[in-house]
C-alpha cells in the first residue's frame, strides 16, 4: 500500500459509518502498516481507517510519550464499546483530521471494549484514562463522528441561545483561518466571512486568495472580498449581525462598522494587551526572549488595539518555538478563549477592563534588511532572532560574499547550532550538508557556532 494522506474536514468519508472487516488477510496487514506509518509521521496517538480514506472498522493506538503514559502499538479491528462508566472527565482533544484545533471534550473515564486483533481473535479489555479517551475518539471516527461533533453538541445544549446569534467573521491570515475553523466546528452561525481582496503574489504574480478565503470556500460559507471594508458597511448591516469577530485583518475599521453588531466588534490579538500592540506581537515576543505570551479578546474602538480587554488566555513560549509554530498555538488558544467567552458575552457577563496606557507597548513592522545577522550580539539573541523572523522576514548572513539564509537553529551550551540553511537561489539543506560542499574561507562567526 502506498503512502496515504490523512483526510481532513469537511470530507464525506469522515461522516460515514464504516464497514465491518470480515477477511483477516494480507491486505489488512498492509493497511495496518500504512496506518502505522501515517500515525507516526504525524506524531498522533490514534488513527481510524476512514481518516486515511479507507472504509472499514480498523483503528490503531500508540503513545510513545512518557508524560502521557506509554501505550504500545495496538490494532483494534471491529471494536465495540460494550460498557461506559457514568463517571466522565473533561480534557483537551485534538484530531489529525481537523488540525490544529484542540477543545475540551467530555468522555467516560472507563470502558469495556470488545474487538478483534489483526488475526481475527476476539479480545476484551477494560481501558481507563488516556487509552479510554483515545478509544472513544477513534471508535467515534469509525461511526462517522468527529470529536468536534461531541464538543458542539454539548456546547450548544449548555448555551442554546448561542445557536441563533449571527457572527460576521472578518480576517485574512492563517491565525484568523484557524480561528474561523474553530468557530465552524463549534456549530456557530456565520452568515458572512469578510476578507481582503485577492492580490497578485509570488514570482508568477498569480492571484492568491487569503487563508481565510480558502477556509470559507472549504466550508461553503458566503464570502465578501473587500478592498475597503468601510465602503461595504451596508452589506454587513444587511446581515443584522449580533457579533463581529475580527482577527489578522489589514484594514482599519471606522466607527460605523464597529457599532453595527448588537454585542459589538471584537478583536482577537495575539499578545497580552496592552503589551505588544500593532503588527508583529508574535515575532516581538520571541525576539525579546519572553517566556509567556497569550491572546487578548478586546472590544474594538477606532484606535487600533486600544479597546477594553474582555478576556485573555496565556500560553508558554517554548525554547524551540518560531513565529510559525507560536502563531499556530496562539490560534488554538484563541479558539479556546472564544469558546469560554462567547456564552459570557451574550449574557453580559464579561467585564471590560480598560488598558493601562502606562504599560502599553507597540510593535513595528519588519523589513527584509532586519534579517541580517549581527554576529557581535550574544548567541541567545541571534537564536531568538532566527526563530522570531521565521518565516518572515527570515534571517541571513554572508559567507564568501554569498547570502546564506538561516531557517532553523537551536542553542547548545551558549553556542549556536545551525540546523537548516539555504544558500541563496538553492534548495533548503542541513548545515552539515552545506559545510561538506563548502571550500571557501571560514568567516569569523564560525567561532560562535557548534
Ligand atoms: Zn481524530
Amino acid at each position: 500500500m502506498k503512502n496515504l494522506k490523512i483526510v481532513t474536514v469537511p470530507n464525506k468519508i469522515l461522516k460515514k459509518t464504516t464497514q465491518k472487516v470480515v477477511d483477516f488477510n494480507e491486505s489488512l496487514i498492509d493497511q495496518i502498516k500504512a496506518m502505522t506509518k501515517a500515525l507516526r509521521g504525524e506524531g498522533g496517538v490514534g488513527l481510524a481507517a476512514n481518516q486515511l480514506g479507507i472504509d472499514n472498522r480498523v483503528l490503531i493506538v500508540e503513545c510513545p510519550y512518557e508524560d502521557r503514559g506509554i501505550i504500545p502499538l495496538t490494532c483494534f479491528v471491529n471494536p465495540e464499546i460494550i460498557e461506559y462508566s457514568n463517571e466522565t472527565d473533561l480534557a483537551d482533544e485534538g484530531c489529525l483530521s481537523i488540525p490544529p484545533i484542540e477543545l475540551e471534550t467530555e468522555r467516560s473515564k472507563k470502558l469495556k471494549v470488545k474487538y478483534q486483533d489483526e488475526m481475527g481473535r476476539t479480545k476484551k479489555i477494560a481501558p481507563k484514562g488516556f487509552l479510554a479517551r483515545i478509544l472513544q475518539h477513534e471508535i467515534d471516527h469509525l461511526n462517522g463522528i468527529m470529536f468536534t461533533d461531541r464538543v458542539r453538541e454539548k456546547y450548544l445544549s449548555d448555551f442554546p441561545d448561542l445557536k441563533s446569534k449571527k457572527i460576521v467573521f472578518v480576517g485574512s491570515g492563517e491565525f484568523a483561518a484557524i480561528i474561523l475553523r474553530g468557530l465552524i466546528s463549534l456549530g456557530l452561525n456565520i452568515p458572512l466571512v469578510v476578507t481582503e481582496k485577492a492580490k497578485p503574489a509570488g514570482r508568477d504574480k498569480a492571484t492568491k486568495f487569503t487563508n481565510v478565503h480558502e477556509e470559507a470556500i472549504r466550508f461553503d460559507l458566503p464570502i465578501l472580498e473587500t478592498e475597503n471594508i468601510n465602503l461595504d458597511l451596508e452589506k454587513i448591516k444587511a446581515q443584522d449581525p449580533d457579533i463581529i469577530i475580527l482577527s489578522d485583518f489589514g484594514q482599519i475599521l471606522k466607527n460605523d462598522i464597529l457599532t453595527v453588531a448588537k454585542f459589538g466588534a471584537l478583536n482577537l490579538h495575539p499578545s497580552l494587551l496592552p503589551k505588544y500592540r500593532g503588527a508583529t506581537p508574535i515575532q516581538t515576543a520571541i525576539l525579546n526572549n519572553d517566556v509567556e505570551t497569550g491572546v487578548s479578546l478586546i472590544k474594538m474602538v477606532p484606535e487600533i488595539d486600544k479597546g477594553p480587554v474582555l478576556s485573555q488566555i496565556k500560553i508558554d513560549i517554548d525554547e524551540d518555538d518560531n513565529s510559525l509554530s507560536l502563531e499556530k498555538r496562539l490560534a488554538v488558544a484563541a479558539v479556546k478563549l472564544l469558546y469560554h467567552s462567547l456564552p459570557r458575552l451574550i449574557h453580559n457577563k464579561l467585564h471590560p477592563m480598560d488598558q493601562d496606557e502606562n504599560l502599553a507597548s507597540r510593535t513595528k513592522k519588519f523589513k527584509k534588511e532586519d534579517g541580517e545577522i549581527d554576529w557581535t550580539k550574544p548567541t541567545a539573541k541571534i537564536d531568538a532572532q532566527i526563530r522570531a523572523y521565521f518565516p518572515w522576514p527570515g534571517s541571513y548572513t554572508f559567507i564568501d560574499d554569498k547570502r546564506l539564509i538561516i531557517h532553523q537553529t537551536h542553542m547548545d551550551d551558549n553556542k549556536l547550532v545551525l540546523d537548516v540553511v539555504q544558500p541563496e537561489g538553492k534548495q533548503i539543506m542541513s548545515f552539515t550538508d552545506f559545510i561538506k560542499g563548502f571550500h571557501g574561507t571560514k568567516p569569523k562567526w564560525f567561532g560562535k557556532i557548534k
